[in-house]
């Protein structure tokens, strides 16, 4: 986590050395992009791949490729044995109680998707509310969007002020005995705003309301420990933290989970079935139907381990830094807007350039090696919010370097040259 305002001093110099050094570990990071040392500023969108993790899948499909749970040979147990020591591994990394907590699913998407279709057929009526922020990315407005039509709910948004922080007070005033649940994120990839997670479950608990918590972007960035939040359900992919695309994680509370129906149904999710009746299996693979993402999985458990080996403190120091690094110069260049100042950021760096379409940002930074993100950002109310069509994202990993916001802040001095 960092706030835009100042630096700070948790990691120690050893961890930030650690950390220095990591860049080598990212293979990919080492090409040029159109003669230029390539500039990864795009991470809020995909993390790149440190080697261990490339190394992890390809030795699994070399070596251990099976299917899991149903097998009675050696491989298929060896696939198993280490698909599911992932699964103690990232109940280990969220600190979550119980590994049958623990849901394996494609993304953060599907883990919310899976929430708003198995919660929101068991809990949520005609008349309820379920209650989003104005900062969310779209799949954890749809979802709840689709539901609500589906039964005649209703969407309420926790609004948010003009530096990117929600306003707690209107939040507290929208929490009703209608309210079934609330879906917020931890850190927006819009805006890099850091909610204040802890706080937000305490004021629905207090009136006994779940809460999910989409941590897409807070687990590259932020030790998650879903004990302290004490939220109910909280959802990640892998890829943008080092692991691999296709798959993520729901942790949800157990007392939740034993009582949602099944998401989808198939092979693995069940205990009998007869054409009169089907029993479901254990948490937690009631939900999870079908042949996982085995490799993936095998990805993110050494995508957790390089976690564990970098140290998240020293991360967040690292990133900190940067961020307030990048904020401070790119502030420098005149007609600059930077859409999203709230006290806690993580990693994110959201901008307009006066006169300047966002669209024709990215093409130009490309041509010098930097990739950024240019868009809506599957956020379009926080674009409403702010009056823009789109904004340029700069967003910072445990890689990137004040050498590479050098480059970057170059590059959109050439954009004023050519456009502006
Ligand atoms: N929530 C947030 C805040 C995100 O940034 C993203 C991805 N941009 C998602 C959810 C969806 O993640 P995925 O596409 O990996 O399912």
């Amino acid at each position: 986590m960092t706030t835009a305002s100042a630096p700070t001093g948790v990691a120690s110099f050893h961890d930030i050395l650690r950390i220095a050094g990591c860049r080598h570990h990212f293979p990919l990071l080492r090409q040029l992009v159109n003669g230029k040392p390539l500039v990864y500023f795009d991470n809020a969108a995909t993390s790149q791949k440190p080697q261990v993790v490339i190394d992890a899948m390809v030795r699994y499909y070399e070596t251990e490729n099976s299917n899991i749970h149903r097998g009675v040979h050696y491989l298929s147990e060896r696939a198993t044995q280490a698909y599911e020591g992932v699964r103690t591994k990232v109940r280990d990394f969220m600190h979550a109680e119980d590994q049958r907590e623990i849901v394996f699913v494609r993304g953060a998407t599907e883990a919310i998707n899976l929430v708003a279709h198995s919660f929101g057929r068991r809990y949520v009526h005609a008349g309820d509310e379920i209650l989003v922020s104005e900062m969310e990315h779209h799949s954890n407005i749809v979802p709840w969007q689709i539901l609500c039509e589906e039964l005649g709910a209703t969407l309420k948004v926790i609004p948010m002020n003009d530096r990117g922080e929600l306003l707690v007070e209107e939040y507290e005033r929208l929490l009703s005995e209608k309210t079934k649940i609330v879906a917020v994120t931890h850190v927006s990839n819009a805006l890099g705003t850091v909610n204040p997670i802890k706080e937000l479950v305490a004021r629905a608990h207090a009136r006994g309301i779940p809460v999910l918590v989409d941590g897409a972007q807070a687990v590259p960035h932020i030790r998650v420990d879903v004990q302290d939040l004490d939220c109910d359900f909280y959802a990640f992919s892998a890829h943008k933290m080092f692991g691999p695309t296709g798959v993520g994680v729901l942790y949800g509370k157990r007392k939740w989970l034993e009582e949602m129906p099944p998401y989808q149904g198939g092979g693995d999710m069940i205990k009998s079935v007869t054409f009169e009746k089907t029993t479901y299996n254990d948490l937690p693979y009631k939900f999870e139907a079908g042949t996982p993402n085995i490799g993936g999985g095998i990805g993110l458990g050494a995508a957790i381990d390089y976690l564990h080996e970098i140290d998240l403190n020293a991360i967040q120091q690292l990133e900190h830094d940067l961020l307030f690094y990048a904020t401070e110069k790119i502030l420098t260049i005149p007609g600059v807007r930077i859409i999203g100042t709230a006290q806690q950021k993580a990693g994110v760096l959201s901008f307009t350039m006066q006169g300047i379409h966002p669209h024709d940002i990215g093409p130009i930074l490309d041509l010098e090696g930097v990739a950024i993100r240019t868009g809506h950002h599957c956020a379009q109310p926080v674009m409403k919010h702010f009056g823009v069509p789109a904004t340029a994202r700069a967003s910072f990993a445990l890689y990137n370097t004040k050498e590479e916001v050098d480059a970057f802040i170059k590059a959109l001095h050439k954009v004023i040259e050519v456009l502006g």
